[in-house]
């Protein structure tokens, strides 16, 4: 079998259009040439027996807008790289789906239609894709193949990348023709209502293996779309790739699209416990049990919230809650104002409302540093009236037990945790005890029928009740 040369790369972020900041070069991770093939994300390639050659991949934290030229930047020197690689017999995207540029529309659209237009119509392209993206009949026209992850939270992101890629190298090696159906669905759940932990996207998603043991189906994908997006492309999404132009496919696709329309009404948040970040204090201090770990959803970096909010830390001091962690407000100034200060001083800091201050406002305390990070990331812990706080210099998640060991803390050492997070991820999840959830403010607020008023969006539940539809399957012109 002669070795095929497929070109590798993408760019991956998730923009909320509410979301007053922006997203710059420097808050992207760059991998290019070497750095790009040996990268633990894209090792899985190693296995097959084809050439995987690197182009850039470019991921960046969940946030606001990316800059316009920021985006050019980055698309512009993908296409030269995938340039010098030409011909090549195939093409590996990995995507996210709901990036947002200043002033632009269907990103990943772009993208992808600049790839085929580079790379010729008999070149056949996958991509991989997060089930919170969204789609476009540009998308649609100009792709081959996707598969998108079938968990959220995501634990599935190797399994889809490895998906992505074998059909992909079973196209080039059978010389078949593989094409995408595509059904578009007129619902928008943000993530925390639609956890496939949690039903009804529990047993929808359940059913993809089974369609996707049908012969002629290569990949079944089904997309909650990203709702945070004030774009035309924003809804939920079937997309079967398959082998064969048939009305039973196309049936398949539109069944599995109606299954989800008939469930709209059932998405919720689980058996996660939510109120206002009050009621949720007042729950955590009744609690007989520990760590209570209390999501602040509204400012949840990781579904493009800005991370710097003050307000559940404000709450904690008013009411003198003892024994807290705060993990973490993203804080530059006040994160530089304890390394200047030093490891063991205690100082008065202004925290929060940092990047965004039009959207909350910050609060004044006497702080003792108590643990200065000595990594590249710069991170302090401090602690006030009984509240240990992690600030932040950058924007990040903190879903992982490392990143409190990094810190010497303890989680199970505190009454209350409180993450910015929405659903907890899986490694916090199971030591939470209870979870609840606070649908606070922030640039992904879960009150989204009270989101300000959209320009783009078509009518779509649960922003109109009263939406009649009926499923329709639409083929890629492609196939
Ligand atoms: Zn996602």
């Amino acid at each position: 079998m002669t070795r095929k040369r497929i070109a590798f790369g993408g760019i991956h972020t998730e923009c909320s259009t509410y979301s007053r900041i922006r997203t710059l070069l420097q808050h992207f991770r760059v991998l290019r040439g070497d750095a790009l093939r040996q990268s633990p994300t894209f090792q899985f390639l190693n296995q097959y027996h084809h050439e995987f050659l690197p182009t850039l991949h470019a991921r960046a934290v969940p946030g606001g807008p990316v800059e316009l030229e920021t985006y050019h930047l980055l698309k512009a020197e993908f296409l030269d790289r995938l340039k010098t690689y030409l011909p090549v017999d195939g093409v590996y995207l990995a995507l996210h789906g709901a990036m947002f540029v200043e002033g632009m529309q269907d990103i990943e659209g772009d993208w992808i239609a600049a790839t085929r237009a580079l790379v010729g119509d008999h070149c056949p392209i996958s991509t991989s894709y997060d089930l919170h993206g969204n789609l476009s009949r540009r998308i649609i026209h100009n792709l081959d193949m996707l598969s998108a992850y079938r968990t959220a939270p995501h634990i599935d992101v190797e399994e889809t990348g490895i998906r992505a890629c074998n059909m992909l190298v079973r196209c080039l090696e059978t010389n078949s023709k593989h094409g995408l159906i595509w059904v578009p669905m007129p619902v928008l759940m943000p993530g925390e209502r639609s956890s496939t932990e949690d039903q009804p996207a529990k047993r929808l998603y359940a059913k993809l293996e089974t369609i996707n043991q049908q012969s002629a189906i290569e990949d079944a994908s089904l997309l909650v779309g990203y709702v945070w997006a004030d774009e035309p492309r924003a809804t939920a999404s079937v997309v079967l790739t398959v082998t064969q132009k048939t009305e039973a496919l196309e049936k398949t696709a539109e069944t599995l699209a109606q299954q989800y329309w008939d469930a709209r009404e059932e998405f919720n948040f689980g058996t996660v416990k939510t109120g206002t970040i009050a009621e949720c204090l007042t729950w955590a201090a009744e609690s007989q049990t520990n760590p209570v770990i209390l999501a602040d959803s509204g400012d949840n970096p990781t579904g493009g919230g800005v991370g710097d909010r003050a307000e559940v830390l404000e709450h904690l001091l008013q009411l003198g809650f003892q024994n807290a962690l705060v993990a973490a407000i993203a804080d530059a100034p006040a994160t530089e104002a304890c390394y200047k200060a030093g490891d063991g001083a205690t100082l008065p800091l202004t925290i929060g409302a940092s990047l965004d201050p039009q959207g909350s406002r910050p609060v004044h305390i006497q702080a003792q540093v108590i643990h200065l990070s000595d990594s590249d990331d710069r991170q302090a812990v401090i602690i006030s009236s009984g509240v240990t706080i992690v600030l932040s210099a950058r924007r990040r998640p903190y879903h992982y037990i490392q990143d409190f060991k990094n810190l010497n803390l303890t989680i199970q050492n505190f009454r209350l945790l409180v993450v910015k997070s929405g659903y907890l991820s899986p490694e916090l999840a199971p030591i939470a005890n209870p979870n609840l959830m606070a649908l606070s403010d922030g640039a992904i607020n879960q009150d989204i029928e009270g989101l300000p008023p959209n320009q783009f969006r078509p009518p779509t539940y649960p922003f109109n009740k009263t939406l009649q539809w009926t499923p329709r399957a639409v083929w890629s012109s492609r196939f």
